[in-house]
């Protein structure tokens, strides 16, 4: 074969693409009523903007990136997350607020690729900015419940954490530091470059040795100040209103530099080792950051590729063509500009129907209908043209019925 995919890119093949339509159909018919309007940025963006707002020491903007310049010597990234760019225009266009937007847009990473880890995938997200109370932290954490529940994510857990302000994060950062450096011998090359850069993200590592030692690392939760204690137990006093089963983690970071207080993630034990569906958190200050005014904000975004195949398993990725509902099998010359015509009457009424316009007998038309996958199939010759009623075959039972046109539609509209 002459051209191929580039290496971590996918084809979404019908199937999928099936499957998106209705998980869209769902967080829309979620988020409307809660007050979310849909958003649209642009695929690429400078790359300064992810730089300053992703933040310089997250593994997106060190190592993930797709940088690139333009013609014009422009020094531009494609869009890795979608926070930075809808807060850019939230401020771009003077936009109101408090505002709640949600998109669904391509996102670019130059991960390792991987089961559920493409580098490039879709992101549905949502963010709240504008309100800063903790009850609306819960308000979301419910939603995003409700959303993963109600598409069926199999074995679904949230963990929990906050990771506290700007008022009590500096001392307990120093806490942290003062503690890898104690440990720096028994840490991996990347732990010691975390312990300097950002040490938060040693939580992160994989390494089981550099697990062990964290385990008796100081936590942030025992070090909140008074005002991210009270947030962090009426977030969670709100989420025992709905029962939401929760797991507090106070190991849980979260890999983008701008969060505060507030964050979350959504995993499914059947994802392996990807097992984050959806992350999410607080970012007060990321607006203050990008130049605006301060402005409280949370937000929360999942892969599409990985809620699918927690909810509907590998087959929704699967190669195999969606079937036909109802084939029309034209006999004879007269009847192909019948069944073109028919074709037209019955789409009007909301039937999915195609005809087999190549020529044949009976036999041969049958024997495509079932290489082209159709459930049932309408048989049309000069007779039944003439007499108005038509052979509904059942391709799967091979049950056959003589009906109406009017017939034909009640029985199919009803099916
Ligand atoms: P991970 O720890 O898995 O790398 P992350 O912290 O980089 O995740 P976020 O930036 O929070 O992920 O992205 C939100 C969600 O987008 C993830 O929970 C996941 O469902 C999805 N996602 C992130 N990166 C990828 C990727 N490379 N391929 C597919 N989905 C991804
Ligand atoms: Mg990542």
């Amino acid at each position: 074969m002459k051209f191929r995919r580039v290496k971590g890119t996918r084809d979404v093949l019908p199937r999928e693409a099936a499957a998106r339509r209705e998980l869209e159909e769902k967080v829309f018919e979620l988020l409307a009523p809660a007050g979310f309007h849909p958003v649209l940025t642009p695929t690429f963006e400078h790359y300064e903007l992810y730089k300053r707002s992703t933040g310089e020491s997250s593994d997106i903007v060190i190592k993930e990136m797709y940088r690139f310049q333009d013609m014009g010597g422009r020094d531009l990234a494609l869009r890795p997350e979608g926070t930075p760019s809808v807060m850019r225009a939230v401020l771009e266009n003077s936009i109101k607020l408090p505002a709640r937007l949600w998109y669904v847009m391509p996102m670019f990473r130059q991960d390792k690729p991987q089961k559920g880890r493409y580098r490039e995938h879709t992101q549905i997200g949502a963010e709240i900015i504008g309100e800063g109370d903790p009850q609306i932290d819960a308000e979301l954490v419910k939603i995003g419940f409700d959303l993963f529940t109600s598409i069926g994510i199999h074995e679904m857990f949230i963990e929990l954490n906050s990771i506290g302000c700007r008022e009590c994060r500096p001392g307990y950062i120093k806490k942290l530091k003062d503690f890898l450096v104690q440990h720096a011998d028994e840490l991996c090359d990347d732990c010691r470059l975390r312990a300097e850069r950002n040490p938060l993200r040693v939580f992160d590592c994989k390494q089981k040795s550099c697990q062990r030692i964290l385990s008796d690392a100081p936590l942030q939760t025992d070090y909140l100040c008074p005002g991210c204690a009270d947030h962090f137990s009426q977030v969670k006093a709100g989420l025992d209103i709905f029962q939401i089963p929760y797991e507090e983690n106070p190991r849980l970071v979260r890999g983008l530099d701008y969060y505060s207080r507030t964050v979350v993630e959504f995993k499914s034990r059947e994802l392996g080792a990807q097992d984050t569906v959806c992350g999410g958190g607080r970012y007060d200050y990321l607006m203050q950051e990008m130049g605006g005014p301060a402005t409280p904000a949370i937000g929360f975004a999942f892969g599409v590729e990985r809620a699918l195949l927690a909810s509907r398993g590998e087959d929704v990725f699967s190669s195999v063509q969606p079937g036909i509902p109802l084939l029309l099998l034209p006999l004879g010359d007269k009847a192909k500009p019948y069944c073109l015509d028919l074709l037209f009457k019955l789409r009007e009424k909301g039937i999915g129907v195609q005809a087999e316009f190549r020529s044949g007998g009976l036999s041969r038309q049958l024997k495509r209908a079932d290489s082209r996958n159709a459930e049932k199939v309408l048989i049309v010759g000069d007779k039944e043209i003439e007499s108005g009623s038509f052979i509904v075959r059942d391709m799967g039972t091979g049950e056959q019925e003589e009906l109406t046109f009017d017939e034909l539609i009640s029985g199919l509209v009803n099916t």
